[in-house]
């Protein structure tokens, strides 16, 4: 907030308009720390460039730079307004204009189109203030035509019920209802930033039930597997556990979400998390071959009570590497080149290590080795 107040006086004393506009003006005004403080401004992005040190061309085609300050990011975006939405999403063209107002004019939703000055006045051209007071989300203007000019609206109106626990207005949600089949021309990744934020929000179940009641259901990727139960559903904080918890209700493979593109790491979690649920009982070897991440996310749907961590921490090696015996000395005490009994003989001894049944010392490992390989061989 202080940062961004010193990054409008500084636009001002040049002569510029500068405001605090957007999310961060509603979460203010509900009494909640905002996320991201954005800033709009009559001062063109090469002008902003000019008048701070540090700068970033975060997305200067649409007016916008990030000005780095105090050891925060403000993200500055010149006045503008969109023209031309020819295939329902983003605009053909941003055209810079002169006024705050045409700027508000465009956004989403009343509770977003709100400014705020550098002396705390609120400037609220569209009953922002009101809505926020009645905990309502309302287009700005024709919500037909915002929700044509750009379709992903329609979800974030959804995902702000839950995070704001407020309702849809009676004729933003049945302009939903009339264009949910536009949600199809959206970018899946703007799409799936969205479910995460509804994913991490308090109040998951809300924005479901109006993900369903909306009919959005019926066009997104793999939407109709979003009607589960949510009322057990808990965030951990994490939008991966959202994902995991449909799949597991659902009980489906990762495969049914793949549309989403997720990254390696994110699939490889909801992948190990599923497969953890499938077990019949958890063991040491269990705790073994699992992250912590991965046995953490599972027990949140399979009750299981277990410090995890501590189970984690009590075996007696954590990897392959921890094993006082390699390779190399199986060869060694066998006499035998390198084959495939190596790896069998070597997951043998690890599987005895972790469960306890052998010490994880070199020479009682040699001793095991000795008598179990030759009555073997
Ligand atoms: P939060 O940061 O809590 O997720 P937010 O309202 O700040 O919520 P952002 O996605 O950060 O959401 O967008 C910042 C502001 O930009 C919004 O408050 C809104 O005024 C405007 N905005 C964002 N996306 C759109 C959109 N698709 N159409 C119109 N305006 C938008
Ligand atoms: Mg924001």
């Amino acid at each position: 907030m202080n940062t961004a107040i010193k990054v409008i006086d500084t636009l001002k004393d040049a002569g510029f308009e500068g405001y605090i506009v957007g999310g961060a003006v509603r979460d203010l005004l509900l009494g909640k720390a905002p996320q991201d403080v954005d800033v709009a401004s009559s001062a063109l992005p090469q002008q902003v460039k000019a008048l701070f040190k540090r700068t970033v061309d975060t997305g200067i085609d649409h007016g916008t730079v990030l000005v780095l300050l105090d050891g925060e990011g403000i993200e500055v975006t010149t006045f503008r307004t969109e023209s031309g939405y020819s295939d329902n999403r983003r605009p053909d063209s941003v055209e810079f204009v002169l006024s705050l107002k045409e700027d508000l004019r465009r956004r989403d939703f009343t509770i977003n189109a709100m400014a705020m000055t550098e002396n705390q006045e609120i400037i609220d051209p569209f009953g922002g203030q009101e809505d926020l007071q009645n905990q309502i989300i309302r287009a700005v203007g024709n919500p037909d035509e915002r929700f044509e000019e750009d379709a992903l609206r329609m979800l974030r109106a959804i995902r702000f019920t839950g995070q704001l626990d407020f309702i849809i207005d009676m004729k933003t949600l049945h302009s939903i209802r009339r264009h949910a089949r536009l949600i199809k021309a959206i970018a899946v990744e703007r799409l799936k930033s969205e479910i995460d934020k509804i994913f991490v929000n308090p109040r998951t179940q809300k924005s479901m039930a109006y993900l369903w009641d909306s009919v959005l259901t019926k066009f997104l990727p793999a939407g109709e597997l979003f009607q589960v139960d949510w009322i057990p559903y808990k965030s951990n904080g994490t939008s991966t556990f959202g994902w995991f918890y449909l799949l597991h209700q659902q009980n489906r493979q990762f495969s049914a979400v793949k549309e989403y593109r997720f990254s390696n790491e994110e699939k490889r979690l909801i992948e190990k998390s599923l497969e953890l649920t499938k077990l019949e009982t958890w063991d040491q070897w269990t705790y073994y071959h699992y992250s912590i991440e991965q046995l953490e996310m599972a027990a949140l749907v399979t009750d299981n009570v277990e410090n995890l961590t501590a189970a984690k921490q009590q075996l007696p090696i954590q990897s392959k590497s921890d094993i006082a015996a390699n390779g190399l000395d199986l060869m060694q005490w066998s006499g035998d080149k390198s084959g495939p009994w190596l790896k069998v003989w070597i997951e043998k001894m690890e599987k005895l290590i972790v469960y306890g049944e052998l010490e994880n010392d070199k020479e009682l490992i040699k001793d095991w080795f000795k008598n179990e390989y030759h009555r073997h061989a």
